[in-house]
């Protein structure tokens, strides 16, 4: 399937660091590093040693010494790409770790394409596509919950749900073509209705998952949150408190905040992508009108509103013209200010929303009651805690495309079924599902496909 040619990269990230770490992996990987690894003794040999073990030694070029390295050697199949491995850690830095690289390249190994080492745990059967898949999630994980969740799917999760499916599938394709071959043993006798309900149990699991990917990708990308609020309430304290910083600007002059701010906040392991807009009421500034419109767009399409509401003023139409916007979507009301004497109560604006959304007193000055908000936000969007939430998450656009096209498969045996067609037509498309979600495990998939995917990951990994 491929060369098994030894291939070598750096596989931490090139700057000022301690240590570097130049990875070869490859059917040569133990006489490249004879060539270029050297004991103090100079005696010895790195393919004479054990698997799993570490050297102290230097890199040398030509009889020059390059750099002072430990060198760890994994012999084959144990290893991340299953062939014989030699990682040696030399001092960080740019041209330490280059110059290690290019002698192990003089010495027989080619420079690895990006993803290359995965590729191949890949190709070698170490793991399938979607473990793959999620090598890359793991290492561009923004917070905790999205680093769980990648985690998760690198141990196997998605594998193990995809392969009960498609063996529950196949289970019923070989009925069905052991009984058209062998009608006298195998009974097709009130199989549709059986058949029905199999099918239609499949496709609400995959349904289950297919709506698990709007949660992964909050997980993965963090959850888009537009604040609202009328002009002067604390909006832009609110971010600058998130983000920790003087963002935003704050001044007690109505209206200053004219256009949008985005900013991407942490609080407590949950990833906000914040969007600070200007404050909603009617105004006869055209600038600032703009602003308005375009907090209205934003609310509409974003996960979560947060509608800051100034709780030593009153409510007045303003605030209805907010709530409206409200209208299908997950918000929290933050009623701020709290440290002063209330005008508006929070009992008022649970009246005032109809006990739709959590209300939450905080104040942005003193910075109270930002752990409510985190409990609240963890309640909604990730059931409270990801530690007890072992539910599989899709977070990749492809595998979502498979399982929308195993479960409009799945759709049309059923169909067929209802429409008392042969049962060789349910075959034909069971297998079909069967395909699609064999694809997400790496099932035969294209060659384009495997290159498009690997060709994301980064050097050295
Ligand atoms: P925005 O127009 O909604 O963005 O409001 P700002 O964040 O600019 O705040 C308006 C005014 O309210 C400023 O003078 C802030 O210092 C003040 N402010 C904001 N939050 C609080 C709070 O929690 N308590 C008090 N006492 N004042 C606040």
């Amino acid at each position: 399937m491929y060369d098994s040619d030894t291939i070598a990269a750096i596989s931490t990230a090139v700057g000022g660091a301690g240590i570097g770490i130049v990875r070869i992996s490859g059917s040569d990987a133990l006489q490249v590093g004879d060539h270029v690894f050297f004991s103090p003794g100079g005696k010895k040999q790195l393919s004479a040693q054990k698997s799993h073990t570490v050297h102290y030694g230097y890199v040398k070029d030509d009889g020059q010494i390059v750099d002072e390295v430990l060198v760890t050697l994994m012999r084959a199949p144990r290893s991340f790409t299953t062939e014989d491995t030699v990682e040696i850690n030399c001092h960080g830095g740019v041209y330490a770790t280059r110059r290690v690289l290019e002698t192990v390249l003089k010495n027989g190994a080619r420079p690895a394409e990006p993803g290359e080492f995965t590729k191949r745990a890949f190709l070698n059967g170490r793991i399938d596509l979607s473990q793959a898949e999620s090598v890359i999630d793991v290492i561009q994980a923004k917070n905790e919950y999205a680093l769980q969740n990648s985690l998760g799917q690198l141990r196997g999760s998605l594998r193990r749900e995809i392969h009960a499916l498609r063996e529950r599938i196949l289970y019923q394709t070989a009925f069905i073509e052991s009984a058209l071959d062998d009608p006298e043993h195998y009974s097709l006798d009130g199989y549709p209705p059986k058949l029905h309900l199999e099918v239609e149990d499949l496709s609400g699991k995959i349904e289950k998952l297919i709506s698990s990917s709007d949660n992964g990708r909050i997980i993965k990308e963090g959850i888009s949150t537009v604040i609202l609020g009328k002009p002067n309430v604390g909006k832009s304290s609110l971010l600058n408190v998130l983000a920790g910083e003087d963002r935003a600007i704050v001044t007690d002059i109505a209206g200053t905040t004219r256009d949008t701010l985005e900013e991407t906040v942490s609080l407590g392991g949950i990833t906000l992508n914040v969007i600070d807009t200007a404050g909603i009421r009617n105004t006869e500034d055209y600038i600032e009108q703009i602003g308005v419109c375009k907090a209205q767009e934003m609310a509409k399409t974003a996960d979560l509103v947060l509608y800051v509401v100034d709780s030593s003023a009153a409510l007045d139409e303003n605030d209805d013209k907010i709530l409206s916007l409200l209208d299908h979507k997950k918000a929290i009301v933050l009623l701020n200010k709290s440290d002063l004497k209330p005008v508006t109560t929070s009992e008022e604006v649970r009246s005032f929303v109809g006990g739709r959304y959590p209300v939450i007193e905080i104040s942005a000055k003193e910075e109270t009651g930002l752990d409510a908000l985190e409990q609240t936000l963890k309640t909604l969007f990730y059931h409270g805690d990801l530690t007890s939430h072992d539910e599989v998450t899709i977070t990749s656009a492809r595998q979502k495309a498979e399982l929308i096209h195993a479960k409009d498969s799945l759709e049309n045996v059923l169909e067929s079924i209802s429409m008392g067609l042969s049962e060789d037509f349910f075959s034909i498309d069971l297998m079909d599902a069967y395909a699609a979600l064999g694809r997400i495990i790496g099932k035969e998939v294209g060659e384009d496909l495997v290159n498009e995917i690997f060709g994301r990951f980064c050097m050295g990994k």
